[in-house]
């Protein structure tokens, strides 16, 4: 298959796009793979086109070598089954929906757990039919609130789902397994550097769900492993312990103290250290964080979250802590309506006097005392202690997870890396088949109740990941597996003896089965040079000067590394460095 740049529609661009941030984004439009269309909505140009099929090619055979079955659901779905679920309200503005003429709702879909929920059901009777996994590679459709970097976050994406159906817990521990198995495969055969990490926290079952992170500083998840275990974990998922409670009787009574001009943890630390005899510091106070809170087919209310005063709340914690409901920080407007909250000075008191929810970090245990606001400018409680002043209305563990941290599983500390979401495996249960009655009828005529599992990889996400990974100062550098051809064949020069011998060349590599990008436009070498580190096809064959002579040149794109090579043995050497 030879692909000529002379007729290829591909313009490359010499700057970077106004609107690019990271690495990826920028080359993929440099390299016209991709152009955009609308925030997060992209089109795909001839190359990227063809990297993005080379994608979906590896995951499809490892998706079929394990007897997984491919079909495919439209992307326009009617409301019914969300609305079974609840999910046409809990997806809350990242579902895009719509009216058909006749005024029915619909929506485009985001994911599809009902859809194949209810195949299953319509297909499927008896416990013989089980277990049976079916996935597709389709278009999904998320209003993301960022969408971001490309093709890397966008609202149009393409994504591998796939769900499996099990009779029993064994089945769909065994489901779950061979779905992760694949996955290593599939990422392996990529060439990705990544880790698998726990995505739910230890409370639902430690393996219900994890997380394939590509490793990238550019990523928008932290993930944090453990210097002396195994254990890893995207920090939305990390569980803080608590501490052992402590006695309440030999503390202090609490006491409140005027603290002029000391809205700020640190402000406040510094005074009560000059103005106190006793040592304080930033973890000995309670900072009361007020956020707002919907929950699906809710009003807005709000939410105070206590943390130790050390420590920010991670708003990605604090989104997956509340999900499915929204959160957002409070403005000054909702403020100045709620005139018993003094900011800088806010303190447990008046948020449950005025009926606010209380949840508070697992440090906040019965026994521990703290300083913080008392309700009042100015003015700080010391000594206010958890089980005896207050009592908070739950937990929320939604600090910070710092490096240095103990690790969850008692064995050593944190250390934190950003990653980029490839794929996620997640143990969902009876839930949907709990809502569309999923049964299968047993040996002995009962009904049997199904449990499923869900999986997703971010198919076209994963061609900004590779370029994330892969790529220098001048370009893209394709691995193999995903290049869009497996030798670019340049032309440098304008003559027609090395025209002719560049044709020459891509015809004999064809022939023996190689794809070639062959560049036999009338540009100057320097141009074809500068593209070809841009496109970035592994394998570079420059027919230039040395042609006379009877050599030609081959160049590695990630090494750098050119070797002289016979016109003879050209095609020979090809061949085998390609099929390396
Ligand atoms: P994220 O946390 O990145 O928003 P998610 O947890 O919502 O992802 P899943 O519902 O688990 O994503 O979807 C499965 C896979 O689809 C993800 O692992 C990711 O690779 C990909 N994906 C999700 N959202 C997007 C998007 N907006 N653009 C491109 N790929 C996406
Ligand atoms: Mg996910």
């Amino acid at each position: 298959m030879i692909t000529r740049m002379s007729s290829l529609f591909l313009r490359t661009l010499r700057e970077d796009p106004a609107d690019a941030e990271v690495p990826s984004h920028k080359l993929l439009v440099r390299a016209g793979y991709v152009r955009r269309v609308a925030p997060g909505g992209y089109t795909w140009l001839p190359l990227g086109l063809k990297v993005l099929r080379n994608i979906e090619a590896v995951v499809r055979e490892e998706m079929d070598a394990f007897g997984a079955q491919e079909i495919q659901f439209p992307a326009l779905l009617p409301k019914e089954p969300y609305e079974a679920t609840n999910r046409w309200e809990e997806y809350g503005p990242n579902l895009f929906r719509l009216k058909d003429r006749k005024g029915a709702d619909y929506l485009l879909g985001p994911t599809h757990e009902e859809m194949f929920t209810l195949t299953v059901k319509g297909e499927y009777s008896s416990y013989k039919d089980y277990p049976v996994t079916l996935y597709q590679i389709q278009t999904k459709y998320r209003d993301e609130a960022r969408p971001r970097a490309g093709i890397l976050r966008g609202r149009e994406f393409l994504m591998k789902d796939s769900y499996s159906f099990d009779l029993t817990d064994e089945g769909l521990s065994q489901s779950y397994k061979d779905h992760r198995d694949a996955y290593i495969r599939i990422f392996d055969r990529l060439g990705l550097e990544y880790v698998i990490v726990s995505a739910t926290s230890g409370a639902m079952g430690g393996s219900a769900s994890e997380e394939f992170l590509a490793v990238a500083e550019t990523g928008e998840d932290t993930f944090v492993r453990s210097t002396e275990s195994g254990y890893a974990a995207n920090v939305e998922a990390v569980t803080t312990p608590a501490p052992p409670a402590q006695s309440i009787d030999d503390k202090p009574a609490a006491q409140v103290h005027h603290t002029p001009n000391t809205p700020t943890i640190e402000t406040l630390v510094d005074f009560l250290n000059a103005n106190t005899d006793r040592k304080f510091t930033a973890a000995d106070t309670l900072k009361n964080v007020l956020v707002k809170v919907k929950r699906p087919g809710k009003d807005w209310e709000l939410l105070a979250v206590a943390v130790p005063g050390d420590r920010e709340v991670d708003f990605k914690r604090l989104e997956a802590a509340l999900e499915p409901a929204e959160v957002a920080m409070l403005e000054a407007a909702d403020f100045a309506k709620n005139s018993f909250l003094v900011k800088g000075y806010i303190g447990p008191g008046a948020i449950q006097a005025n009926g606010i929810r209380f949840l508070a970090d697992p440090r906040v245990v019965t026994g521990t005392a703290w300083v913080t606001g008392a309700d009042k400018a100015d003015h700080h409680v010391v000594d206010l202690v958890a089980g005896r002043d207050f009592t908070p209305d739950g937990v929320i563990d939604v600090a910070e997870v710092r490096e240095g941290d103990a690790s969850p599983d008692g064995k050593g500390v944190l250390v934190a890396a950003r990653g980029i979401e490839i794929g996620h495996i997640f143990q969902l249960g009876r839930k949907y088949a709990d809502a569309f009655s999923l049964d299968a009828l047993g040996p002995d005529s009962k009904p049997v109740r199904i449990t499923m599992g869900s999986y997703g990889v971010g198919v076209s996400r994963l061609v900004a990941v590779i370029a994330e990974q892969s790529h220098d100062d001048r370009g893209l550098i394709w691995p193999r597996n995903v290049a869009p051809a497996d030798v670019h064949v340049v032309v440098a020069g304008k003559d027609e003896t090395l025209m002719a011998a560049g044709e020459d060349f891509a015809k004999q590599l064809s022939a023996k089965g190689l794809k070639v990008l062959l560049d036999d436009r009338k540009a100057s070498p320097g141009v074809k040079f500068a593209d070809a580190e841009l496109v970035g096809i592994p394998t570079i064959l420059v027919i230039g000067r040395g042609l006379k002579d009877g050599t030609v040149e081959v160049k590695d794109r990630r090494s750098g590394e050119r070797v002289e090579v016979p016109v003879a043995e050209a095609v020979d050497h090809l061949v085998q460095v390609v099929n390396s």
